[in-house]
């Protein structure tokens, strides 16, 4: 029997909806700039014609729950929200065309891509790693999955509140690489596996948040998320 010296790190697992199994989780994945209007509001449009999308992860260690309150993050001054559609990987799928993208689907969450963005904007605009601005605790928020085996979800309203007040507003109809699209592109460097969860993109009207706040956020036929901003850390 293995030992360790140590207690191991317990599996990051989120609670699906309907089963008493939690979801374990793999991996963390995040396609960057996959709405058009959020691209043009970081200053970064998006030409599909010449491009392909990019990906970012965040270590399992960063999930937090729907409905945690987690500590506003250290050596930060700009701690922003971005919503996002949340895809669950249930099935193996390395080189998965996309026509065949729905079968390694399980289902769907209402996440939020938390971030540091004023560490994101220096990493970026220095040619170095995102991960001080992204790689944040506590930052890869996740509601219930939802099972919803081999469904593509192309249009669906995505809607971000603070404190009640709408601040991002759109349709997953609106992603520059669909659902189809992303599965197809990550797994020709991924083998997926089953408990990855790939965070789809965010659309325009990311902000900063306060200690105190309280962020609502739902995806149209999945589900809601929600945090409150905790003291800072
Ligand atoms: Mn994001």
């Amino acid at each position: 029997m293995t030992t360790y010296l140590f207690p191991p790190p317990p599996v990051a697992a989120v609670p699906v909806r309907g089963h008493p199994e939690l979801f374990p989780v793999n991996r963390l994945f995040f396609v960057g700039r996959n709405y058009h209007a959020h691209a043009v509001e970081m200053g970064k449009p998006v030409d599909k014609s010449v491009e392909r999308p990019f990906y970012f992860t965040k270590a399992p260690q960063t999930l937090a729950l729907s409905g945690s309150t987690t500590p506003y993050p250290s050596e930060t001054a700009n701690y922003h929200f971005e919503m996002e559609l949340v895809l669950a990987i249930g099935k193996p799928g390395f080189r998965v065309k996309a026509e065949d993208a729905h079968d390694i689907i399980y289902g769907y969450a209402a996440g939020l891509d938390m971030t540091r963005r004023d560490l994101q904007l220096v990493a970026r605009d220095k040619g170095r790693p995102w991960d001080l601005g992204k790689d944040v605790e506590h930052s890869s928020v996740c509601s219930e999955i939802v099972p919803m085996p081999g469904v593509v979800i192309e249009r669906a309203a995505i809607e971000l509140s603070v404190n009640g007040a709408v601040k991002q507003k759109s349709d997953v109809d609106k992603l520059i690489w669909n659902i189809r699209e992303i599965i197809a592109d990550l797994s020709l460097f991924y083998h997926l596996q089953a408990g990855d969860l790939i965070y789809t993109g965010t659309p325009e009207g990311v902000g900063a948040v306060l200690p105190g706040d309280r962020i609502t956020g739902s995806v149209q036929g999945v589900g809601e998320v929600a945090l409150t901003v905790g003291p800072k850390a």
